[in-house]
């Protein structure tokens, strides 16, 4: 190993920023970003977000500081990705659904120093600001109404086109800080490396096939998991984002018909809205656009429908805690023997690691040992890689529960295949066990999701005297359909599960979802327990 040394020709700490210095170099005049009538080059992109750094460094803003973003998919929102992380600061961007409250409690509780508001959420900002005692400095994307708060781009206009940023010393600083979306009702700070989000987005393009080529559409929200890391992704591949504010199926078919879209994300509901999206505001189009679908699982059904739409559908697995995906449904190669119902079964599963990560393994949750690779034997699913968080912000108990033993703790029970996929069927909080046998609720909803009139199923414990407790579903009907019985979806169940599984209560209506369209099921489980 003699001479055989770190120098700064062959060791460059890893950072997602020195992905759009090279995507401006090598294709500057490639149009980066869309937004309605606004275009930015990536030659614009690269300058808009070093002008950002500069005018915030020239605030006195630099290393480890926070800065809070709560803003739509719009193009500063994709600057913020690259401008803080110039300046070695933490970006914190914010969940725009969630109450003043608690956005207050975010601000305070991650230090924010600066916070850039979009004139949308001004209101929301105002009021998560009122009460507060420490300074924060506002900058205000458009019309917000704050007192004195900074524009946004007389901000840009103050700061250095030529801003030389240096990039972290170390590519374990911290570079993003990222709340839980809050469906176990608890939110905790995930702390991400600039290591980890060049690693991710260089994993999510192969995964996900991004090229030059690529036009991905914002349908999933950028504040989940850093965009489930594609604002860096898209980057790295020198595609281009069309963002979007508003997840209505109208927008989504004029985007993807007018600017060629060929990537998308969504929760399994975004997927479920396009494939429910009433007939006026379809569009043909001629390319195949890939959906990848996560954040909850999304059933055989919605995988089938949206494969005989003519999207091409990757399922992906993760959680906040592993920088968004963090496996991915790979197809093999015995799949072209199967039915197309068996093809779709299999699509439904979590899958293997994405490239970048290092392992996962499904372990018994009481000896802590990988379960039998049989298909059969329930563990629970754990991560292990360059992509696993670095810890939650000032919660060293949480921090050390989650990540004991060398593994990221997920919470999620799986099985583990022969092949080597996991499969998920259900989260450790969600199962149901009655009379002693534990009852999957995916497996439930899964039933349920097949039943011709039903949109969304979501199936929570209920109290019972002689069964401990009992299997409760709630289901959202399609639109302009009638809800079955009761009768009727009960019968359906006993045709296709084991009698202990079917449903003993079944409640129509719409489902309480979380910002990020997961069913809330704590909040069934409350509603389950009043009935
Ligand atoms: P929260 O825990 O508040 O929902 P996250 O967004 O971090 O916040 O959610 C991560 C969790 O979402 C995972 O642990 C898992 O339970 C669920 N999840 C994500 N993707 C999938 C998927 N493809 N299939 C099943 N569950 C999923």
């Amino acid at each position: 190993e003699t001479g055989l040394d770190r120098t700064p020709a062959n060791y460059v700490p890893l950072t997602p920023v020195s992905l759009l210095a090279r995507a401006a170099a090598a294709s500057g005049a490639k149009i980066a970003v869309i937004d309605g009538s606004r275009r930015l080059t990536y030659a614009d992109l690269y300058t808009r977000s070093r002008r950002l750094a500069s005018g915030l460094a020239r605030l006195g803003i630099g290393r480890l500081d926070t800065v809070a973003i709560l803003a739509p998919n719009v193009p500063e929102m994709i600057e913020a990705h690259f401008a803080v992380p110039m300046l070695g600061a933490v970006l914190n961007p914010l969940n725009t659904r969630l109450d003043p409250a608690t956005i207050a409690f975010s601000l305070s509780h991650g230090g924010a120093r600066v916070v850039i508001v979009e004139a949308e959420y001004g209101a929301l900002a105002a009021r998560a600001l009122a009460d507060r005692a420490e300074p924060i400095l506002v900058v205000t994307i458009g019309e917000t109404g704050i007192a004195g708060a900074i524009p946004y781009e007389a901000l840009l206009a103050s700061g250095n086109a030529d801003y030389a940023w240096t990039g972290p010393e170390d590519e374990w600083q911290s570079l993003c800080l990222l709340y839980t979306s809050g469906t176990t009702g608890d939110p905790k700070g995930a702390v991400y490396s600039h290591r980890g989000a060049y690693l991710q987005a260089l994993g999510n393009a192969v995964t996900f096939g991004l090229t030059t080529e690529s036009v991905y559409l914002w349908t999933l929200p950028m504040f989940h998991c850093s965009g489930w890391s594609y604002p860096w992704a898209s980057v790295a591949a020198c595609a281009t984002q069309v963002c979007l504010r508003k997840v209505e199926p109208a927008a989504i078919f004029r985007l993807i018909a007018e600017h060629g879209v060929t990537h998308l994300c969504g929760a399994p509901i975004v997927l479920s809205m396009i494939a429910h999206a009433p007939e006026n505001d379809r569009l043909a189009f001629p390319q195949r656009v890939r959906c990848a679908v996560g954040g909850a699982a999304p059933s055989s059904t919605i995988i089938r429908t949206m494969e005989e739409l003519g999207f091409q559908v990757t399922h992906l697995y993760g959680a906040t805690e592993s920088y968004g995906p963090a496996t991915v449904c790979l197809a093999q190669p015995d799949w072209t023997a199967l039915t197309d119902a068996d093809r779709y079964a299999r699509m439904a599963r979590q899958g293997v690691p994405l490239a970048t990560l290092e392992g996962v393994s499904v372990i018994d949750v009481a000896t802590g040992r990988p379960v039998s690779q049989d298909g059969t034997t329930v563990g629970e699913i754990c991560l292990r890689g360059n992509t696993v968080m670095k810890g939650y912000l000032g919660n060293p108990d949480a921090t050390g529960r989650a990540l004991a033993g060398g593994w990221y703790r997920t919470g999620d029970l799986a099985v583990w295949h022969p092949d080597g996929s996991v499969e998920i069927k259900d989260r450790a909080k969600d199962i149901i066990i009655s009379g002693g046998e534990n009852i999957s609720s995916l497996e439930v909803e899964e039933v349920l999701m097949r039943h011709p009139s039903v949109m969304l199923a979501a199936v929570v414990a209920r109290p019972d005297p002689t069964w401990g407790e009992s299997p409760c579903a709630f289901l959202e009907v399609k639109p302009g359909g009638d809800a079955p019985s009761d009768q009727e979806v009960i019968a359906f169940c006993r045709e296709r599960m084991a009698r202990f599984k079917v449903p003993k209560t079944v409640v129509f209506g719409v489902l309480p979802k979380t910002s990020t369209g997961k069913i809330q099921k704590f909040v069934l489980r409350e509603q389950a327990r009043a009935l």
